[in-house]
């Protein structure tokens, strides 16, 4: 959400005139676009603002701003700790940027963290580009239909940062997929905190696929992140039928321990959640299943840890985003009993990774020889010869010798693979 975030603003500045700077010492404005999601994310914006001191010697005249959750939670508390940012913007006032840097102009030092009332639609927040401001092409595009969540997990701050769930209009939405297409996308994330729950103007998530898959030149379309309890059949048959829609889920587990699942407020336990697996793997076999992990979770015990090691043994997850828990104010957790200490987080972690490599492994064996249509992106970094791209499942592959174009849809057979990686041929 936050790289949809910074195309945006890139977008709007480019409308104003600015054009990208080679380093941030040749800059004349600096946007930091910040996340608070863990607290280590948070902590880096400090960091990073205390070593921009320096560019602001060089250069007075630099004006740094700092947007996103952490300006959002913080506001005018980054103002005074750091005395070298000129204004705060949060997650709702991105559309408002060309006038702040207007009165940053001025002289002032400016917050704006004002949220959006919660009936108005995303579209309202997403700026209307003038023409002259299209779209960079890009191979691949994210493209966001909600934002705000109200599902209020105990660990999570998205809803403080971003606030309630509002969707996008669907005409807004299919107007942006088409631009996108004409100027050369060819794959769709669609992007939300809870991106199934989607509803506007009597469109629901599956109407919204179906009318996106109609769009001329579209191959691919993906979407992160749904929440378990609103994956049901319609969407999973949607999925199996609609042919630009790719067979990969992203289905965020958190724990493998149902007293866990509850004290975090997931509205699911471990049962219903393999039921869903079972509903995507029955329509979509050879598709791919990545997930979220939190390991220590205030209370967790070794059995609830084993239980999400367990979890994670049954479904054989294709990727895993394991992380230990964070503590974030305002949150519901953050006032639970029974912080565990960082040595055994790290130690869970650690078992959980390397449990999860073995997966990785065996599942990358089953893949040798098979046959997948890669999504070209481009010729490899470092590898003569040799192209990039993406399975449909997502996996990362490297094509030998092949001079196919970036774009196409090339068949391949899997020849070998790397920890995160494949190795492919052309047929
Ligand atoms: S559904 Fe996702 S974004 Fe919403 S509160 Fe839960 S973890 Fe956070």
């Amino acid at each position: 959400m936050n790289e949809y975030d910074t195309d945006k603003m890139f977008e709007l500045l480019r409308a104003q005139d600015f054009t990208p700077a080679i380093s941030m010492e040749d800059a004349d404005l600096v946007l930091l676009n910040t996340c608070s999601v863990r607290e280590k994310a948070e902590q880096k914006v400090y960091s990073e603002l205390g070593r921009m001191r320096r560019l602001k010697k060089l250069n007075p005249t630099m004006k740094i701003g700092v947007g996103g959750c952490v300006a959002q939670q913080e506001g005018a508390k980054i103002l005074k700790r750091a005395q070298n940012v000129d204004f705060v913007f949060g997650t709702d006032n991105l559309i408002e940027l060309p006038e702040i840097l207007r009165e940053s102009e001025n002289g002032n030092r400016t917050v704006h963290i004002n949220r959006l009332a919660p009936r108005q639609k995303v579209r309202d927040f997403i700026p209307e580009f003038p023409s002259s401001a299209s779209h960079v092409p890009t191979l691949k595009a994210h493209l966001a239909i909600t934002k705000g969540c109200n599902n209020y997990c105990s660990f999570c701050v998205v809803p403080l940062t971003r606030g309630t769930e509002v969707s996008r209009s669907p005409q807004n939405i299919l107007e942006e997929a088409i631009k996108l297409c004409r100027n050369g996308t060819r794959e769709l994330c669609l992007l939300g905190q809870n991106v199934n729950s989607y509803q506007a103007d009597g469109v629901d998530f599956v109407e919204l696929l179906k009318n996106l898959d109609d769009i001329t030149g579209l191959q691919r379309i993906r979407f992160i992140s749904p929440h378990p309890k609103d994956f049901h059949p319609q969407l999973a048959d949607a999925m199996a039928d609609l042919p630009s829609v790719c067979e990969q889920l992203h289905l965020p587990l958190q724990s493998g321990s149902n007293s866990v699942l509850k004290r975090m407020r997931r509205w699911y336990t471990t049962q219903t959640y393999l039921e869903k697996v079972e509903m995507f793997c029955r329509r979509m076999p050879g598709g791919t299943i990545s997930t979220d992990l939190i390991v220590g979770y205030p209370g967790e015990t070794e059995e609830d840890f084993q239980n999400t090691l367990e979890m994670m043994q049954r479904v054989r997850f294709d990727l895993i985003y394991a992380f230990k828990y964070s503590i974030r104010p305002g949150t519901r957790a953050a006032d639970e009993e029974n912080h565990l200490s960082e040595e055994i987080k790290t130690e869970r972690l650690r078992i959980l990774l390397e449990a999860h490599e073995l997966i990785l492994k065996e599942k990358h064996e089953e893949l040798l020889g098979s046959q997948q249509e890669i999504l070209v992106e481009g010729p490899h970094p470092r590898e003569t010869d040799s192209m990039s791209g993406r399975t449909r499942g997502n996996h990362s592959v490297v094509i030998r010798n092949t001079d196919a174009p970036s774009g196409s849809l090339l068949p391949v057979r899997i020849t070998g693979y790397r920890t995160h990686l494949l190795e492919a041929e052309a047929i």
